[in-house]
């Protein structure tokens, strides 16, 4: 097996097999003196993803470092599961996918053919250097773009192929990659795992809530009432003064909290005075719209216009005029403004780009369907094992790095909470 391939796209099968002919197991990487490399450098992934939502990439020439470079894959793995945070996850998704992306951009077309079709889409080249992808991958894999560069009307369309350069090709592959973790991890680590992973993990986990305290509207600060808004001001004194909210009035106000990082506890003091207050409807209702029941993302607090719209924008004043939504407001008044996109225009598309897309749908065979269709949903893991001198199953291996189908199904592949 090609090591340098096998350190370029260390979730592809061609970097196990680099693995087990190099007798490299998860015993040995969670235990060897001779794979410390590769734990640090498995550290290092996740803390790259944190800092910079980038996983940073570099060229190697020895097999060994190659080596320690594909082994750091499953072990940064290991603690993003460990540490078993939503945000974690996508961030770390985001990180390698951007990697991949970068190192994608220096391959040749067979090598993005062969990531392209391990990540379950079909690609082809053309002789002049461009890429071609059935439409229906195309838009399930574009639909996060928000450029108008992207709409499939406004791309090359033959026979129900859509024709890339290679970078658009590329950045396509870096969403397929990131929605390939972020579909199989958290992954469940087996107990006897857990000892070897609890210092790095605590690490991660310091850096995390770090990152998240800075990217939080209040910094990390705790919420401070003299920068509410005035309609969420009325809503917290009309909860605290034993005043039913109205459904979107509770649901408006959990969100705001959940986004200034509040948690459970302070959250539900909050309704703790409510007439009908009722601890465990109020629990399921909060740790749903925080996403903490499901393992989903939180609810985003409803804007302004929304607000508007369900009367409950309470009294605006002067700095209202200025924000279209309620932690614009909380973000602008504690001096923490939130930076905003320039808007981009929209070109009219032409009828010949109209037409191209009309012979395109009656010419394609398959329909689009979900973004995890080529994913595995329920990657399962057998009997667990035990940190012995026996060599792991292959089935452990391709389970911690490629997150493919493995045999013996008993565990669910998303478990509730890491053991
Ligand atoms: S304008 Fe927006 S921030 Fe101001 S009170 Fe109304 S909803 Fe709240």
């Amino acid at each position: 097996m090609d090591a340098r391939l096998s350190a370029k796209f260390p979730f592809l099968k061609e970097a196990l097999e680099f693995a087990e002919e190099n007798s490299a197991d998860l015993e040995s990487l969670l235990t060897s003196e001779n794979f410390s490399p590769a734990r640090a450098r498995g550290r290092e992934r996740v803390m790259d993803a944190i800092a910079s939502g980038e996983v940073a990439y570099k060229p190697l020439m020895r097999d060994y470092d190659c080596l320690m470079e594909v082994m750091s894959y499953p072990y940064a793995r290991m603690l993003v599961s460990v540490v078993w945070d939503r945000y974690l996850t996508k961030r770390y998704a985001l990180g390698e996918a951007v990697r991949m992306n970068k190192v994608l951009s220096g391959e040749d077309h067979a090598t993005m053919i062969k990531v392209s079709d391990e990540m379950g889409f079909h690609a082809e080249t053309d002789p002049d250097g461009t890429m071609r992808m059935k439409f229906p991958d195309y838009l399930m894999l574009s639909s996060r773009m928000k450029s108008v560069d992207w709409k499939l009307i406004n791309s090359d369309v033959r026979a129900g192929m859509v024709v890339l350069p290679g970078e658009k090709f590329n950045r396509l592959m870096q969403n397929a990659l990131q929605d390939k973790i972020e579909s199989e991890l958290p992954l469940r680590p087996p107990d006897e795992f857990l000892p070897y992973l609890e210092r790095d993990a605590a690490a991660v986990k310091l850096a995390l809530d770090d990152a998240k305290a800075k990217m939080s509207p209040t910094r990390g600060e705790g919420m401070k009432d003299e920068f509410l808004p005035p309609c969420v001001k009325h809503l917290l004194e009309m909860s605290l003064k034993g005043i039913n909210l109205p459904h979107s009035g509770r649901f408006a106000l959990v969100t705001f909290m959940s986004a200034l990082g509040l948690d459970y506890d302070a959250i539900i003091k909050i309704f703790a005075e409510s007439p009908d207050f009722d601890e465990s409807k109020s629990e399921y209702q909060i740790k749903h719209i925080t996403g903490e029941l499901n393992g989903t993302d939180p609810y985003t607090p409803p804007e302004c216009k929304t607000m508007k719209t369900n009367g409950l924008c309470h009294e605006p004043d002067a700095l209202c005029e200025k924000v279209n939504h309620p932690l614009n407001y909380y973000r602008i008044k504690s001096g923490n403004p939130m930076r905003r996109k320039e808007g981009e225009s929209r070109p009219r598309p032409s009828l010949f780009r109209f037409l191209q897309v009309i012979i395109a749908l009656c010419t394609a065979v398959r329909l689009p369907t979900t973004a995890n269709q080529s994913i595995i949903i329920s990657i399962q893991l057998s009997p667990n094992p035990k940190i012995s001198k026996d060599p792991y199953p292959k089935c452990i291996a391709t389970y911690w790095m490629t997150g493919n189908t493995v045999e013996s199904t008993t565990l669910s592949a998303r478990p509730r909470s890491p053991a």
